[in-house]
C-alpha cells in the first residue's frame, strides 16, 4: 500500500456547468498524482498536490530521448450518482509491458491502481454527469535525469493528471473515412509498436496530416515490413466483420494491445459470434468489399469506445463499407460495453469497480 499524501488546492477551479461542452484534453482537475523514482531507493513520496507546472532542467532526459510511457482510461459517473473505473488492471498490466520496453523501471499495479483510485475519489466531484462525458484519466512517467548521454535515467516522475471529456459522439455513432497508409509506417516487429509511449505518436503525426489534407479522419497502418497486413488505425485496434466473422490482427509487437479490443473479443466470443485473430491484408479486404462481404468495420479504444467506418481508401480505390451507418454488430458492442461502463447494464464480467 502506497501512503499517499494529500494537499489540497487552496482556491478551487470553477467546475464546468452542466450541458457546457468539454471537448477533449483541455480542462484539467484541481490536482495531479506524483511519485519520484530514485535509483537505488525505488518508487518514493506519493502524493497527491495541486495541479501545476512542473519544473525540470532543460537537461532531462525526457526532452531529448524520448523516455517516457503513458496510460489512458476514464471514470464515469452513474445515474445514480457512483463512479466507476472500467478495467484499470488492465491498464496497470499494459504499464509493466510498456515500462519494461522503456527501460523504465515498474509500478506495481496495486499500487498504480491505488494511485489512479485515490485520485479519482479526491476529484470525484470532476466526474461529468451529462450523457456520454467521462473523466479521462492519464497516468504517465517521464525521465527526469539532467544528462544528455543516451542511457535509462536513473531519476523519474509518475503522475496522473484528469481532464473532464465530453461525449465522443454528439450527434450518433456516424462512420468515418480512413486512409490505408501505404508510405509511413507506424512500429515494426522489434520497435515498440506494442507499448504506449510518446514516440509512437510522433512518428505518426506526419501521416495523420496528409490523411486529414486528403479529406481522411484517420490513418490505418499497415506492417512495417511487407506493408500489406493491416495493425491498427490511429490510436484505436481495427476489427472487421468479414461473411459473419469478426476478424482482428493478431497482436505481433508491432500492435498496441487495447484493453477495448480484449473487452470486444470477449463479448463477441460470449456472444457466441466466430472471432478470428489473425493477418489481414489489404488485398483481402479489397476482395471482400468487391463480393459483398466486408459487412462492417471499426476501430476500438478508450475515447470513442466503438468508432464505426464508412470508406476505406487505398491508393486510388475508396472503399464504401455497408450503406453509410453503423453495422448492427458494432451498435450492439457500443451499447454493451457503454452500458457496462455507465452502470445501466449488468456486468457479467466483472469489469465495473466503484470508486466511491
Ligand atoms: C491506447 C491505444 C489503443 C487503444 O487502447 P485502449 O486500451 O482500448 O484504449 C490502440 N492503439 C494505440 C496505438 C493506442 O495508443
Amino acid at each position: 500500500m502506497l501512503d499517499i499524501k494529500l494537499e489540497r488546492a487552496a482556491a478551487l477551479k470553477t467546475k464546468p456547468a452542466v450541458g457546457q461542452p468539454l471537448g477533449f484534453g483541455h480542462l484539467f482537475t484541481d490536482h495531479m498524482f506524483v511519485m519520484n523514482y530514485t535509483e537505488g531507493k525505488g518508487w518514493h513520496d506519493p502524493r497527491i498536490v495541486p495541479f501545476s507546472n512542473l519544473s525540470l532542467s532543460p537537461a532531462a532526459m525526457v526532452f531529448h530521448y524520448g523516455q517516457e510511457m503513458f496510460e489512458g482510461l476514464k471514470a464515469y459517473r452513474s445515474a445514480d450518482g457512483h463512479t466507476y473505473l472500467f478495467r484499470r488492471d488492465m491498464n496497470a498490466k499494459r504499464a509493466i509491458q510498456s515500462n519494461d520496453r522503456l527501460c523504465i523501471p515498474r509500478i506495481p499495479p496495486e499500487d498504480f491502481v491505488q494511485a489512479v483510485r485515490t485520485l479519482v475519489a479526491v476529484e470525484r466531484d470532476w466526474v461529468p454527469s451529462d450523457p456520454g462525458t467521462s473523466l479521462y484519466i492519464r497516468p504517465f512517467v517521464i525521465a527526469t535525469d539532467d544528462f544528455l548521454g543516451v542511457a535509462p535515467s536513473k531519476t523519474y516522475l509518475f503522475l496522473i493528471i484528469l481532464s473532464p471529456s465530453g461525449a465522443y459522439y454528439e450527434s450518433g455513432l456516424a462512420p468515418v473515412g480512413i486512409w490505408i497508409e501505404d508510405d509511413y509506417v507506424r512500429a515494426v516487429r522489434g520497435g515498440m509498436g506494442f507499448a504506449k509511449t510518446g514516440g509512437n505518436y510522433a512518428a505518426s503525426l506526419a501521416a495523420q496530416v496528409k490523411a486529414h489534407d486528403s479529406g481522411f479522419s484517420q490513418v490505418l497502418w499497415l506492417d512495417g515490413v511487407e506493408r500489406k497486413y493491416i495493425e491498427e488505425v490511429g490510436a484505436m485496434n481495427i476489427f472487421f466483420k468479414i461473411d459473419g466473422k469478426i476478424v482482428t490482427p493478431m497482436l505481433n509487437g508491432s500492435i498496441l494491445p487495447g484493453v477495448t479490443r480484449d473487452s470486444v473479443l470477449h463479448l463477441c466470443r460470449h456472444w457466441g459470434l466466430p472471432v478470428e485473430e489473425r493477418r489481414i491484408a489489404v488485398d483481402e479486404l479489397i476482395s471482400a468489399q468487391e463480393s459483398g462481404s466486408l459487412e462492417e468495420v471499426f476501430g476500438t479504444g478508450t475515447a470513442a469506445v466503438i468508432s464505426p467506418v464508412g470508406k476505406l481508401r487505398w491508393k486510388d480505390r475508396v472503399m464504401m463499407i455497408g450503406d453509410g451507418t453503423i453495422g448492427p454488430v458494432s451498435q450492439k458492442i457500443y451499447d454493451t460495453i457503454t452500458g457496462i461502463q455507465w452502470g445501466t447494464l449488468e456486468d457479467p464480467f466483472g469489469w465495473r469497480v466503484t470508486v466511491d
